[in-house]
């Protein structure tokens, strides 16, 4: 039942309630009240029938009573009336005329007890009060009874008995509470219309604030408050409906952000709060996940880590985890279960692209089409194998199987999740493939066990790209030995190439480990240092340039000697957006310092490119 019926119901039991109350206690009064003035009305007409009949008595004529009685009756409200004789005046004057005889027990009773007797009697055709009242002898005033009657004081003589009809006393009784009754009907009523006027905006306003919160729990708060009432109700929606809209933006805005860390649809709801819980939960999971393998020392360790995921996580436990070599077009065996062992055709191994999920780059799922996988040997269970590119040397294939269909339908709905997964792992294996690439001693350049030129051109792209996704800048110094040639022309190639290791060590001791020093070729060297400042940048360049100046080269027959270098800077990305773009712009305010005077650091300006001589 509704609030608003609720409380119309209540005020109108209350008021019914009442109402029966005032007309039970207005009629039990109103009897009272009837009998008590009738009573006193037949009291009153006792003692002018007591007075008359001793009047009569005095006077000698109590033998035309009969007259003065009738009289006395004669009225609509009187039935009867008649006197009757106490035993102690029959015995005096002789018994009483044939219509003033005892006539009922009651009559008897007052004689007998002198006590004023009266009853009620109610029938369908009226209501009659029966008073009967006795006469006591009395001694004072005039006249004394008992100079009449051999009496004593206070004995009976006699009784009056009358019948009253009382019947308009109870019609008015019921014309009176049936009016009550009408004014509070009619009073209900003018009560209820003016509650229902008056409460219900309120029980409206109360069923629109009941609506948007049932609608603000499952996460929409799109509802708009309205109201009719003024003052704090007005003033409680014209709060409320800002906070609402300020909710449902902000929800827009959390909703709209986490879905670029985590695809659309991978968590499927309605709720938004909901939604955003989980995938928050989702993003802290993977955040931490990410933040292990980032330490995690090899490949191998961030590949054990997935398969812990896998296996903990969701609880996945039949799957094969493959590693596919594009370049020597191999596929390498991570981790296999029992289950998951016998799927692929062997051939797989030695031609990679015969796994459909390798080739086309797309999660091959079995119940999609009948024998989708040509190179499957699963027959009789199913199976889920989701590919995923580290770079362009390595690719990973999660083959996951199962033969039961209910948890077919819950791998199947946490295919997005487990790709979450991966694509976190996938710039952290990328960088691992890297480093044990940098480990690489063809990369390196054993005069200087520097970087050699080979590095740069294999991996600066590489590089570049991860530099690129993490937000990161390299500032790229140039270095170049001024007037290198005469070195090897005055003090010959061995005092050249000491020249060339003594910079490697310089370099080597001044960068640190994320900062990685080239020899770019002869006597020419790059530097690239990882998200340094300008200031940082060049406090680098100065101290490698100084400290090169101050070194004393041993040339033989006890000579010295000293040289000076020049260095070109330039940053990337702000100067460039590739790597490469920027070595060359460092290699250009390089032949600016060559060209104006050597010995020097010159920092690359745009204006620099203007010029087409350095070009
Ligand atoms: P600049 O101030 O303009 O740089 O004059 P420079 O004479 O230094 O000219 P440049 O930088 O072009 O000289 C490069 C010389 O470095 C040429 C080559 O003989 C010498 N060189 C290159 N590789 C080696 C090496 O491995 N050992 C030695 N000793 N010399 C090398
Ligand atoms: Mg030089
Ligand atoms: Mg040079």
């Amino acid at each position: 039942m509704q609030t608003k019926s609720k409380l119309l119901l209540l005020v109108t039991l209350l008021l019914v309630g009442l109402a029966i109350v005032i007309a039970i206690t207005v009629s039990v009064k109103f009897r009272d009240y009837s009998i008590q003035s009738a009573v006193e009305k037949a009291k009153m007409t006792a003692s002018i029938v007591k007075d008359g009949l001793t009047a009569h008595m005095v006077n000698g004529i109590m033998d035309k009573r009969e007259y003065f009685l009738h009289q006395i009756a004669y009225n609509d409200e009187i039935k009867s009336l008649w006197v009757v004789r106490s035993d102690k005046v029959i015995k005096q004057f002789g018994p009483a005329r044939p219509n003033e005889e005892v006539r009922d027990p009651m009559d008897r009773e007052v004689l007998k007890s002198g006590r004023t007797l009266q009853k009620i009697t109610e029938t369908t055709e009226g209501v009659t009060l029966r008073v009967t009242i006795p006469y006591k002898a009395t001694v004072i005033g005039t006249p004394n009874c008992l100079s009449c009657h051999h009496v004593q004081k206070n004995d009976i003589l006699g009784a009056v008995s009358m019948e009253f009809d009382i019947s308009g006393l109870r019609n008015s009784a019921v014309f009176t509470i049936s009016n009550i009754v009408l004014i509070n009907v009619v009073f209900i009523i003018i009560m209820l219309l003016l509650l229902n006027y008056y409460v219900s905006p309120y029980m409206k306003l109360f069923a629109t604030l009941q609506d948007g919160i049932k609608k603000a729990y499952y996460g929409d708060f799109s509802h708009e408050f309205k109201t009719t009432v003024t003052g704090d109700g007005k003033d409680f929606v014209n709060q409320i409906n800002p906070l609402f809209r300020k909710i449902e933006a902000t929800f827009g805005d959390i909703k709209h952000d986490l879905s670029t860390f985590i695809p659309q649809n991978s968590v499927a709801s309605d709720d938004p709060l909901y939604e955003a819980k989980i995938i928050i939960s989702e993003l802290s999971d993977i955040y931490k996940f990410k933040k292990t393998i980032e330490l995690d020392a090899t490949k191998d360790t961030i590949y054990q880590r997935s398969m812990d995921v896998l296996q903990n996580k969701f609880d996945i436990h039949n799957f094969s985890l493959y590693e596919v070599n594009t370049i020597t077009s191999e596929r390498k065996l991570i981790f296999s279960s029992k289950q998951a062992q016998s799927i692929c055709n062997p051939e797989v191994d030695a031609k990679p692209e015969l796994c459909r999920a390798y080739r086309t780059n797309n999660a091959v799922i079995s119940t999609e089409f009948i024998n989708l996988c040509q190179n499957c040997q699963a027959h009789d269970f199913e199976y889920i194998c989701l590919p995923m590119i580290i770079n362009s040397d390595y690719s990973l294939i999660l083959s996951i199987t199962t033969k039961e269909q209910e948890e077919f339908n819950r791998i199947h709905n946490l295919i997005s999740s487990i790709e979450n997964y991966f694509e976190a792992a996938k710039p952290v294996i990328e960088s691992k493939i890297l480093m044990e690439k940098l480990r690489d001693t063809s990369l390196k350049d054993a005069m200087t066990g520097l970087y050699n030129r080979r590095f740069l051109d294999e991996f600066i792209d590489t590089v570049m790209n991860q530099a690129q996704r993490a937000k990161e800048t390299y500032s790229v110094l140039m270095l170049d030995v001024d007037f290198f040639k005469m070195v090897n022309d005055t003090y010959g190639h061995d005092v050249g190439d000491k020249v060339i290791k003594e910079i490697g060590s310089l370099v080597r001791n001044s960068i640190r480990s994320s900062d990685m020093g080239i020899r770019y070729g002869g006597e020419e060297f790059v530097v690239m240092l990882h998200n340094a400042t300008d200031e940082g940048a060049l406090k680098i360049a100065n101290d490698i340039h100084s400290s090169f100046s101050q070194l004393v080269f041993d040339v033989g027959n006890g000579e010295q000697m000293q040289k000076t270098m020049s260095i070109g800077v330039a940053k990337f990305p702000q100067d460039g957006n590739t790597i490469w773009k920027c070595i060359k712009y460092a290699d250009t305010a390089l032949y600016v310092a060559k060209t104006t005077g050597r010995n020097k650091i010159v920092t690359y300006t745009a204006s620099m490119s203007e010029n087409e001589s350095l070009r």
